[in-house]
């Protein structure tokens, strides 16, 4: 038999878990700049609202796939927090580098 507060304590005992490793040791930015960033490419969007053909995406992904900043796992860029299968796809967004 197994007493209840043992099993706590066990658990409590264990090592933290390391946290995956970020291509670069890049960090995503505070969730404020995130913000921030997501009503820049937002104003740039609604000012022009044109989607990117297949072609202008898939060119922006292939730079992007190539970039130090680039989050694999979560299609996002590190430099600016924003999720790159809808950024890349509005004409008007822009790479916070100026890559694209
Ligand atoms: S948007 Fe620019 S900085 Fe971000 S991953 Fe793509 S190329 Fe890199």
């Amino acid at each position: 038999m197994t007493d209840k507060k043992d099993e706590t304590q066990g658990f409590a005992n264990q090592p933290p878990k390391k946290r995956p490793a970020r291509p670069g040791n890049l960090r995503y930015p505070s969730l404020g700049t995130q913000a921030r960033n997501l009503g820049k490419t937002a104003k740039q969007i609604v000012k022009n609202p044109k989607l990117a053909d297949d072609n202008l995406f898939n060119k922006r992904m292939e730079i992007c796939k190539a970039c130090p900043a680039y989050d694999a796992k979560q299609n996002r860029c590190m430099k600016c927090g924003c999720y790159l299968k809808g950024k890349a796809r509005f004409e008007a967004a822009v790479c916070p580098l100026r890559k694209w």
